[in-house]
């Protein structure tokens, strides 16, 4: 199974990719994930992605594709991997393509938690003052919010057009949300193509 997990931040990605990823034996990638233990370790790669994270930009697509390059080169991805977080703009959309041609494998959907943007504000600011995350503002909360709007979710359009997009109310409980999950994974698409 190889499969994508999409929707803005806050939507409750982590928490479903974790459940989803043991439910198929697949290993769980995040690459937000990724870039914090880097940056935990002072790593380069970490000192040259913290910037853009604080700020509430994307890493660069050089660099974030080299890493999901190495990290789906690892024997553990070799029978299918859950990805959490990417791609998340055009260029990496087609640095994946080109690694799944390469291995002559195929994506079997795209899951997308779906939440209103007022909402995910709300919970990513109350969840910043439970957890003193003093440098997780609103200001960059909603950029982050911005970001995803205007680069991330015009992909959603590309791979409906290959009919792989399962649309996903992210609303309600974890157990509500994971039991849509799975009955869209059982079900057809229902998005229809809408890109020529
Ligand atoms: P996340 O935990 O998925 O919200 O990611 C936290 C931060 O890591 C993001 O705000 C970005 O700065 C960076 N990041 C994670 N995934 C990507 C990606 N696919 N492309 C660029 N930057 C990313």
């Amino acid at each position: 199974m190889r499969l994508l997990l999409m929707g803005p931040p806050g939507a409750g990605k982590g928490t479903q990719s974790a459940a989803l990823a043991a439910r198929y034996g697949i290993p769980a990638i995040a690459t937000g994930d990724i870039f914090r233990s880097q940056v935990a370790e002072r790593t380069p790669l970490g000192v040259t992605a913290q910037g853009y994270m604080d700020r509430g930009e994307y890493v660069p697509d050089e660099v974030t594709n080299a890493m999901v390059a190495a990290r789906l080169g690892e024997a553990d991805c070799a029978r299918g991997f859950l990805l959490d977080g990417y791609p998340r703009t055009a260029e990496q959309v087609a640095e994946l393509d080109a690694l799944l041609a390469a291995s002559d494998h195929a994506l079997d959907a795209v899951v997308v938690l779906a939440v209103d943007t007022e909402e995910l504000v709300g919970r990513l600011v109350r969840r910043a003052g439970l957890e003193g995350r003093t440098d997780d503002t609103e200001p960059v909360i909603r950029r982050r919010q911005e970001v995803y709007a205007e680069q991330t979710a015009p992909l959603i359009a590309l791979y409906a057009a290959r009919g792989l997009v399962r649309e996903v109310d992210g609303t309600g409980t974890v157990v509500d949300v994971a039991a849509r999950v799975d009955a869209a994974l059982g079900a057809q698409s229902t998005i229809e193509a809408s890109v020529s």
